[in-house]
C-alpha cells in the first residue's frame, strides 16, 4: 500500500480545488494499472489563516508502488496546481505502507492539524525521519496539510461521506445549472442518512457552492450509497466526473474539552459556563453575550450568518447553565453550537395583594410591600415564573451556516436531547 498525500493546490481567485486535483491523482493511478482504495477528505483546523476556504486536505490510498504515485503525483500537481497565485504553496506527501500502520508520530501530526498549528520545518522533518517522498512548490506549506491527510486515516475513528461531482471544466465560473427542487426531493427522501444537503427554512441547496472552483455539488452523509443516489437524483447541467471520499466532515473532529479560565485563540472548545450577561443583539445584526466560571469570564458570539440560530441565543438568560461550543478568535468563542444544561425557571417579582391581586407597593426602604387598600403586605420580592422559550439540551447553526467540520445533531452521539436544524 501507499498513501499519497496533497494539499494547498488551489487559489481563491483563480479557482481550482484539491478534491479535483486529487480526483485527477486519482484517474491518473487507474490509467497505469492501480487501484484506488480509498480517498479522504480530511478538514484541518478551520482557524488556520492561509486556508483558501475549507482547510481541506487530500489523501489516495492505493497500491500503486510509492514511488511510481510519487511522480505521478508530481505530475499531475505541475500540470493542475495554481502555481499563477502566489499564495499558492502546493505540497506532496508520499508515504510507503499501510496507513493503518503509520507511527505514533504521524497520526498525533494528524490530530493536532485538526486542533492546533503546525511549523512547516517539523512537517518536514517528520516525514523524512519516516521515510516519506515530499515535494513543495512555492514554499511547499502544503506539506503540513499532505502529511496530516497521510496520518489521518489512523488518526480518527469517526468518519462520514461527501460525494462530490464536478463541473465541465470550461463551464468553471458560470452560474452553475442545478434544479433546486430535485435538490429538495433527493434531500428530503435522504435524511438524515445524507444531511446539510438543503437548509429548508432559507429554502438554500447548502449542497451546491458559491465559489468558482470545478464543484458542482457535495453530498454529505453517513452511508456511501445514500449520497451517490442524491447526487444522481439531482437534475443538472453535466456531471463531468465524480468521487465519493471519506471525510472528517460532520465530525466535532476540531473541538476539545476546554475550560472558561484557559481558551486560547486558534483552537476550537467545548467549555461549561453560566450565561453572565443577557444576550444583546449588535450592529449588523450579531448576538453576544457572556459566559462565566469562577472567576473567568469568555464573550460568545453568534454571528449574523447564522440566521435563525441567534433566536435560540437571544432566549438564553442569566444565569442559565450551558455548554458552549465553538471557535475561538480574538478572545470571542464563536458559536456553532449549545448545550442547554439548567435553566433559570424563575424571576423576583414585586409580590401581588392576595386579596384583590393588584400588585403591591413599596412599603419603604428595607419595609417589603403593601396592599393600601386591602392593608395585606408581603416581607419582600416573591419569585415569580418566566416562560422560557427554550428546553434541555443541544442546539446548532442551521444547515447554511455549518463549518464542515461541526456535526450535525441529527448525527446523534450527543450526551443530552437535541434540537437538530434542517
Ligand atoms: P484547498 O482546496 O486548496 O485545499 P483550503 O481552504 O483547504 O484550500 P489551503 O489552500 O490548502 O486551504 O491552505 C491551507 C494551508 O495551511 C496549507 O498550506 C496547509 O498545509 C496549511 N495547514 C493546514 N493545517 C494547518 C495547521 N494545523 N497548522 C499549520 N498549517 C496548516
Amino acid at each position: 500500500m501507499t498513501v499519497i498525500g496533497l494539499d494547498d493546490t488551489d487559489s481563491r481567485t483563480l479557482g481550482m480545488c484539491t478534491t479535483y486535483l486529487a480526483t485527477l491523482v486519482a484517474e491518473a493511478v487507474e490509467a497505469r494499472g492501480g487501484t484506488v482504495e480509498r480517498r479522504l477528505l480530511v478538514r484541518l483546523n478551520p482557524a488556520v489563516e492561509h486556508k483558501t476556504r475549507g482547510n481541506a486536505a487530500l489523501a489516495i490510498h492505493t497500491d500503486l508502488p510509492a514511488g511510481a504515485a510519487f511522480d505521478l503525483a508530481r505530475e499531475e500537481l505541475d500540470r493542475w496546481a495554481v502555481l499563477d497565485d502566489d499564495r499558492t504553496s502546493p505540497g506532496v506527501v508520499v508515504a510507503p505502507g499501510s496507513p493503518d500502520t503509520v507511527s505514533t508520530a504521524v497520526a498525533d501530526f494528524a490530530r493536532d492539524a485538526v486542533r492546533d498549528f503546525h511549523d512547516l520545518d517539523d512537517a518536514v522533518a517528520l516525514a523524512e525521519r519516516s521515510g516519506f517522498l515530499t515535494e513543495g512548490w512555492h514554499g511547499g506549506r502544503g506539506r503540513i496539510g499532505a502529511l496530516a491527510a497521510v496520518g489521518a486515516w489512523a488518526a480518527f475513528d469517526e468518519w462520514t461521506y461527501e460525494h462530490i461531482s464536478y463541473r465541465e471544466f470550461h463551464r468553471c465560473g458560470t452560474p452553475r445549472e442545478v434544479d433546486v427542487d430535485s435538490v429538495f426531493d433527493a434531500a428530503d427522501a435522504a435524511y438524515p442518512d445524507a444531511w446539510d444537503t438543503v437548509d429548508r427554512e432559507e429554502g438554500e441547496g447548502v449542497c451546491v457552492p458559491n465559489a468558482p472552483g470545478p464543484i458542482l455539488h457535495g453530498i454529505r452523509g453517513d452511508d456511501a450509497d445514500t449520497v451517490r443516489e442524491v447526487a444522481a437524483a439531482i437534475d443538472s447541467e453535466p456531471v463531468d466526473r465524480s468521487a465519493t471520499f471519506r471525510t472528517n466532515q460532520g465530525t466535532d473532529a476540531h473541538l476539545r474539552d476546554g475550560v472558561v479560565s484557559d481558551l486560547r485563540d486558534g483552537r476550537a472548545y467545548r467549555v461549561a459556563g453560566t450565561v453572565a450577561s443577557d444576550p444583546e443583539t449588535r450592529r449588523g445584526g450579531h448576538v453576544f453575550f457572556d459566559l462565566e466560571a469562577g472567576d473567568a469570564v469568555v464573550a460568545v458570539a453568534a454571528f449574523e450568518p447564522t440566521k435563525r440560530f441567534r433566536n435560540r441565543v437571544r432566549a438564553l438568560r442569566v444565569g442559565d447553565a450551558i455548554t458552549a461550543c465553538g471557535e475561538v478568535g480574538d478572545g470571542t468563542l464563536k458559536l456553532e453550537k449549545f448545550a442547554v444544561r439548567d435553566l433559570v425557571r424563575t424571576e423576583p417579582a414585586t409580590p401581588v395583594c392576595p386579596d384583590c391581586g393588584r400588585t403591591m407597593k413599596s412599603a419603604g426602604r428595607n419595609q417589603g410591600y403593601r396592599c393600601r387598600d386591602c392593608g395585606t403586605d408581603a416581607p419582600g420580592k416573591v419569585e415569580r415564573a418566566v416562560d422560557r422559550d427554550l428546553e434541555p439540551g443541544w442546539y446548532e447553526v442551521p444547515p447554511c451556516a455549518r463549518r464542515h467540520i461541526a456535526k450535525p445533531l441529527v448525527r446523534g452521539g450527543f450526551d443530552a436531547a437535541t434540537h437538530p436544524e434542517r
